[in-house]
């Protein structure tokens, strides 16, 4: 039984839940692990993670869904994800099966704080991992923590849509060859300047170029960007410094498999913005956010769906994937994975 709170006002904040699960690797291998009330670390002044930010996570919710099923999406792919990311960091894999079955328990044990059918609200899961043990000089921890931890969160969009406002961003948010593929805490700590000034200067994301010859259109700071061009084709960014989103690739197999849309993952490049009819970023936050202004250093690209709604493609596989993940839509197999 969801507890008695007001989910519709919500914010996308940190609230502590009753449990959270909690696993650790020693001496090469990682423990059974547990489900723990207690959500304090407490951690060497040497960390790994506090000193060469070892650490990388992954986000994705459990909500309830139109028959009263308590859900969540795709959590396989987060997994695998997240093995990637370890990877690249020098950390140890959590086991995919492990990392789905834990996600499973951490939601059970919290039930009573995953909202209610039509709140908007969701329970958002956040797995993540580091490296918990000293290092001082400059070489991957021996011993590391996986945790996921599980808060409340409101609707993303409260009191209706509202088409953003973006720039073109000055700064970078990855190297070429290096991490913007993974979900890495770093990536974010280096992201956070850049964002606290872009809100200053009245955007709502900073949209950023191929670092290499800063011609290509990437991503913003946390999501993955849709583009529909004129004659109705939806076109996304393709380079392997974007972080591959699983809300990105789920709407792509919508697009075409649901709504017959024709698909294609390309080179961007940045004067071909002024083309599209409709923009959004994607992720799991708010599945699809549509963007109604570009701002590119003194020239405003207004997007011909305005700064009042969804245009209809974009809102369209909006709905769609949301119908899935509801269970109003019938979702392919293996994407909507039951808890309870
Ligand atoms: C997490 C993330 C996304 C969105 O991924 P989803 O799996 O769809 O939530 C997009 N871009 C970046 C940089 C991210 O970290």
């Amino acid at each position: 039984m969801a507890k008695d709170i007001d989910w519709g006002s919500l914010p996308f904040g940190y609230k502590e839940t009753s449990k959270s699960f909690v696993a650790n690797f020693k001496d090469g291998k990682w423990d059974e692990g547990t489900l723990t009330s207690d959500h304090t670390i407490t951690l060497n002044e040497c960390a790994g993670v506090l000193q060469y930010a070892q650490t990388c996570f992954e986000g994705l919710k459990a909500y309830t869904t139109a028959d009263g099923k308590i859900v969540c999406f795709r959590p396989d792919l987060n997994a695998d994800r997240m093995a990637d990311s370890c990877a690249r960091l020098e950390m140890p894999v959590f086991p995919k099966d492990k990392f789905i079955q834990a996600v499973k328990d951490v939601v059970k044990a919290n039930l009573d704080w995953v909202p209610p059918y039509g709140s908007g609200a969701t329970l958002y899961i956040r797995p993540y991992m580091f490296g918990s043990n000293a290092v001082i000089g400059v070489k991957p921890a021996d011993e590391y923590q996986f945790r996921i931890l599980v808060t409340p969160v409101g609707p993303y969009f409260k009191g209706g849509v509202k088409p953003i406002k973006v720039r073109i961003s000055d700064l970078d948010r990855a190297a070429p060859h290096g991490t913007g593929d993974i979900k890495a805490g770093l990536n974010y700590a280096m992201s956070l300047h850049n964002i606290v000034d872009a809100h200053k200067c009245g955007y709502a994301e900073n949209m950023y170029t191929d670092p290499a010859t800063h011609t290509y259109i990437e991503e913003t700071g946390g999501a993955n960007i849709l583009f529909v061009t004129k004659d109705g084709k939806l076109v996304t960014p393709k380079s392997n410094s974007i972080l591959p989103s699983i809300t990105r690739r789920s709407l792509l197999v919508v697009a075409k498999e649901y709504l017959g849309i024709e698909v294609e993952e390309r080179q961007i490049n940045k004067n071909e913005l002024k083309d599209f009819v409709e923009v959004g970023l994607c992720g799991t936050a708010a599945v699809i956010s549509p963007v109604g202004q570009i701002d590119d250093h003194g020239t405003s690209i207004m997007v011909p769906s305005g700064m009042e709604k969804f245009g209809p493609v974009l809102g369209k596989l909006r709905d769609t994937l949301t119908g899935i993940q509801m269970g109003t839509e019938k979702a392919p197999e293996g994407w909507v994975v039951q808890i309870a």
